[in-house]
This record gives structure tokens, C-alpha cells and sequence, in this order.
């Protein structure tokens, strides 16, 4: 793999799809460190990968952490190629009209903290490096970053919001830094809502379930984290990557051909 001893710093990668994509890069010969919240999944993560990964324990809404965890990739391996910004929250559909106002002012703070203001001064943390390194970033979206009804305001927003620091950053950070993102769709993860709200101990597949998820998609599986990795190592691959940029993947197993009389066409095949 072409993505051997590079050094890559993911967010949020305690559990889910930031626990895959640590994984995924170790398999691919990468040096990964991660920034994670949780001091549980910071030592489970110690524990599982031992010295192929390194865990800060942080929030990205901190900009003082998100410059630990780029200086621990630096004083560890002496570079960073490929930063990934990919710590969440959601908001368990939360909606406009059934959620108290002082709840929608408290949510909004909160989860635009983790989900935007974190990718942001992860950006400002990493970009001196990358930008030594020509590397690259790459953010986590969400099918909710095209459609509705995959979160509530707060969370459709929020990745709508990502959408836009891509491009601004893919403009700004050329020629020497590729910024892309890939919007996976709903899959079995920790994914937690914001205090605000009450849901930091709800995770989301108390809402959902395999089958639903499985149901609205037209490829009609229920993806694993796993399954979404693929699109992130040919993003940061300098040798399978060197043209996209301001580019956002929609890896949600084919959520926008739906049909109007199936949800999949070739169901009969
Ligand atoms: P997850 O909760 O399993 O993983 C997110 C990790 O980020 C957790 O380990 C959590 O502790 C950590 N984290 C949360 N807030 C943090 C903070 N402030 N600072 C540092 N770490 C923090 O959830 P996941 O589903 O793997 O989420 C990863 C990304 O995928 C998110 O951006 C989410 O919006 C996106 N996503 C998830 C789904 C889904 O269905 N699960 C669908 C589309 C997009």
C-alpha cells in the first residue's frame, strides 16, 4: 500500500467509524493517532492496538487539544500526511417543533461544537503539517449532509455545514492540501446526542434498528463501519488521489436512486 509509514490523525476514534478507520489505516501500514473523548475507549484503544496507535485523550472542540494530538503525531513519528476529522454527535431527530426552544439554543451550541467547530480547529491544527507534508484531510459527513430527515435541524445542518468548510478549505489550502469528505449512511455505532438534549447516554441504534436502516437503502444491506473505509484510503492516497479535491463521496449504498415505485430497481434480479 502506497499508505505505508504515512501518519494519520482521525478524531473520534474510540468507537464506530473512527475505531474502523484506525484499524484500516493500521492494516494499510499507516501510523495512526487519534483524538478521543472518552478515557474508557482511549484505553480500550491502548489496549487493542497497543504501540501501532497512539490515543490522546481530548475534545476536539478544544483547539489546545486538537494541537496536542498534531504535536504527539509530530514528536512520535516526524510528520502527519492525512488529517480526518470524523468525531460526532447527533440528535436522534430531534425536530423543530417538538423540541423546547432553550433546548434547541443549548443543542445547537453543543453539537455544532463537535461537529463543525471541531472539524475547524482540527483543520487549524493540522494544516502547517499537512501543508509541509502536501497531504491531505478528509471529514466525515453524513447523508444528512444532502438530505433531510436523517437528523433533526441541529444534526442536518451541522453536516451541511461541513459541506461548506470542505469546499472553502479545499480553495484555501490549494495547491498544497487536498480537503475532501465522505458521507457515509446510518450504521451500527456509539453515536450519542448532545447533553443538551439528554441523549449523551443514547446511542443511535436505540432508535434504529438493521432492518430499518437495511430498508430505505437500494443496495438493502446494513453497512458496518467497516464498509465505509475504502472511500477514505483512496482519498488520502497520494497515488490514487492526486486530482480530487473539494470532492464529497456519497458512500450511503446508493441513497439517491431511489425509485418511485421500489426503493430498489432490480429487486427481481
Ligand atoms: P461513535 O459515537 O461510535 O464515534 C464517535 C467517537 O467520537 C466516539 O468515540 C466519541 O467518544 C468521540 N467523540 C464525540 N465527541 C467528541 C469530542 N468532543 N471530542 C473528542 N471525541 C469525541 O459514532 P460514529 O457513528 O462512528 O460517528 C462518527 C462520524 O460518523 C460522525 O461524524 C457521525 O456524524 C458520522 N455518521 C454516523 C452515522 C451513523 O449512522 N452512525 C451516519 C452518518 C454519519
Amino acid at each position: 500500500s502506497d499508505l505505508k509509514d504515512d501518519v494519520v490523525l482521525i478524531t473520534g476514534g474510540g468507537s464506530g467509524l473512527g475505531l474502523a478507520l484506525v484499524a484500516r489505516f493500521i492494516e494499510e501500514g499507516a501510523r495512526v493517532v487519534t483524538l478521543e473523548r472518552s478515557e474508557e475507549k482511549v484505553s480500550r484503544l491502548q489496549q487493542q492496538f497497543g504501540e501501532q496507535v497512539v490515543a490522546v485523550q481530548g475534545d476536539v472542540t478544544c483547539f489546545a487539544d486538537n494541537q496536542s494530538a498534531v504535536a504527539m503525531a509530530l514528536s512520535r513519528f516526524g510528520r502527519l500526511d492525512c488529517f480526518i476529522g470524523n468525531a460526532g454527535i447527533w440528535d436522534h431527530n430531534a425536530s423543530l417543533l417538538a423540541t423546547p426552544a432553550e433546548q434547541l439554543e443549548s443543542g445547537f451550541n453543543e453539537l455544532f461544537a463537535v461537529n463543525v467547530k471541531g472539524y475547524l480547529l482540527g483543520a487549524k491544527a493540522s494544516a502547517p503539517a499537512l501543508i509541509d507534508s502536501c497531504g491531505s484531510m478528509i471529514f466525515t459527513l453524513s447523508n444528512a449532509a444532502w438530505y433531510p430527515g436523517g437528523g433533526g435541524p441541529l444534526y442536518t445542518a451541522s453536516k451541511h455545514a461541513d459541506v461548506g468548510l470542505i469546499r472553502q478549505l479545499a480553495y484555501e489550502l490549494a495547491p498544497k492540501v487536498r480537503v475532501n469528505g465522505v458521507g457515509p449512511c446510518g450504521m451500527a455505532s456509539d453515536l450519542r446526542g448532545p447533553q443538551a438534549l439528554g441523549q449523551q447516554d443514547t446511542s443511535i441504534m436505540q432508535s434504529l434498528t438493521p432492518e430499518k436502516i437495511a430498508a430505505i437503502l437500494p443496495l438493502q444491506f446494513s453497512p458496518v463501519p467497516e464498509d465505509f473505509t475504502g472511500p477514505y484510503v483512496m482519498l488520502a492516497s497520494r497515488r490514487n488521489n492526486r486530482t480530487l479535491s473539494g470532492v464529497t463521496i456519497n458512500a450511503d449504498a446508493g441513497l439517491a436512486i431511489r425509485g418511485i415505485r421500489h426503493v430498489a430497481g432490480g429487486l427481481q434480479l
